[in-house]
């Protein structure tokens, strides 16, 4: 099986969180107790509970309200830092890279992590503690479905086909068909990070209206990709999903 990718296209995006609530029904996620804080980014962020988000920024334009949504996740770099620190840390076996890429979390092992450094080492400040279990969590690219033959289950549940997923070739070469399509109407239409992670976002504005840090270039990327091979990290990981077994004992079906 190939390396996999996601294609998401901020501009079709229309926040309905089907995403969200699919995320949460196959990953037997709870539900949070959130209070109104005047917006309808709900819950607030990301958690151990809360592994994908729609996050909602709202600005004035010529005394027209404008909309900006961003469906936050993993972004299952390419050579991931999070993984890198765990090494670091001599947990290699808590995170691993399997064949199609995506980057898994073994919630068991991941209790011997000291999570502010792996927090810190993600570009995209994406995992998340449970402050009672000490477990880390966060996207796991549905491996479960997707060695199965299945979409992700927030791709397949996004009723206007703001997202896509399968070949990372074939994802990108989509991707900037697109941006090539939008750019007379958004001169600012990119592609975030391409040759850094398998989730492509387009984006059309501004990387804050999506509640985006523009990212300094990160060193942490560049150069310790550089010092882990990926396809060796791929080799590794694959031998390390073995050690899941949690985590394959669900049985896929499609639903
Ligand atoms: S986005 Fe963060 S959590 Fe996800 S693979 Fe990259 S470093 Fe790890
Ligand atoms: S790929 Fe799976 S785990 Fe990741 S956000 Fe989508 S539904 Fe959730």
């Amino acid at each position: 099986m190939g390396t996999k990718s996601f294609f998401i296209d901020t501009t079709k995006c229309t926040a309905c969180r089907a995403c969200q609530v699919a995320c949460k029904q196959w990953n037997e996620l709870d539900t949070e107790k959130t209070t109104n804080r005047g917006t309808y980014q709900n819950p607030p962020d990301l958690s151990p509970k809360t592994y994908t988000l729609v996050r909602f920024t709202e600005t004035l334009e010529d005394g027209r309200m404008k909309w900006y949504f961003f469906k936050d996740q993993c972004r299952h770099c390419i050579s991931p830092p999070c993984l890198i620190e765990a090494d670091n840390q001599k947990a290699a076996d808590a995170i691993i890279q399997d064949e199609t890429g995506a980057v898994v979390y073994d919630p068991e092992k991941t209790k011997k992590l000291n999570f502010q450094t792996i927090k810190e080492s993600c570009p995209y400040n994406i995992p998340r503690v449970n402050p009672k279990t000490k477990t880390i969590a966060k996207c796991t690219m549905c491996y479960d479905r997707v060695t199965n033959g299945l979409l992700p289950a927030c791709v397949k549940a996004c009723p206007p086909g703001a997202m896509q997923f399968g070949e990372r070739e074939e994802m990108l070469k989509i991707a900037k068909e697109r941006v090539a399509a939008l750019k007379s109407l958004y001169p600012e239409a990119r592609i975030l990070d391409e040759e850094e992670v398998s989730v492509f976002y387009l984006i059309v504005d501004k990387p804050a209206l999506y509640q985006l840090a523009e990212r300094k270039d990160a060193p942490s990327l560049l150069a310790l990709g550089s010092l882990f091979k990926p396809l060796s990290m791929l080799g590794i990981g694959a031998a390390l999903l073995c050690q899941l077994p949690s985590l394959r004992q669900r049985v896929v079906k499609e639903d």
